[in-house]
């Protein structure tokens, strides 16, 4: 099953959020394949938004990532990825769905609550920048076959 990441931003640790947040992956189905409360770096904030480096918010952007512990998740499903993107929402908080994390949660473009990979490929190379394989646990849910037809699983 494909796996994929998400950091509970600090702004959402700080404002309690993430139980609210962990429940909507559990009542949509994902497994939660890993967990853990860590403190980001300029190091790994760097290699994570490399693609923001050049922006003029990207200073801004790792103070906040840095302002609290985040929550690392992993959660397995089938379309993993694609799901938990369209869970999410869209980037800025006040342009996102309502129904959405962000747009249920977030007013703003950079305190929004929560980063998730956005392909396959990129989410394979997050999940080892922020876990260790024996952070990663590959069991099966006993519900699974309620979660899923024999030809999706
Ligand atoms: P996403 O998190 O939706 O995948 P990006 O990878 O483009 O979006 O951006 C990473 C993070 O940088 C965003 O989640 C947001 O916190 C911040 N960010 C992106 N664009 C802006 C912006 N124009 N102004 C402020 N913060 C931004």
């Amino acid at each position: 099953m494909e796996k994929t990441l998400v950091i509970i931003k600090p702004s959402a640790v700080q404002r309690a959020l993430v139980g609210k947040i962990t429940a909507r992956f559990e009542q949509k189905g994902l497994r939660l394949a890993g967990l853990k409360m860590m403190q980001l770096t300029d190091e790994i904030l760097n290699e994570h938004y490399a693609h923001l480096s050049s922006q003029p918010f990207f200073g801004r952007i790792k103070e906040s990532m840095k302002a609290a512990p985040v929550i690392c998740c992993c959660y397995a499903g089938a379309d993993a990825v694609e799901v938990v993107r369209a869970m999410t929402g869209s980037t800025n908080g006040r342009k996102a769905v309502p129904g959405t994390i962000r747009g249920d949660f977030a007013m703003s473009f950079q305190e929004n609550i929560i980063h998730t990979s956005d392909s396959q490929e990129n989410a394979i190379k997050e999940l080892e920048r922020f876990f260790s394989p024996d952070e990663i646990f590959d069991y099966k849910l006993a519900v699974h076959p309620f979660l899923y037809s024999p030809d999706e699983a």
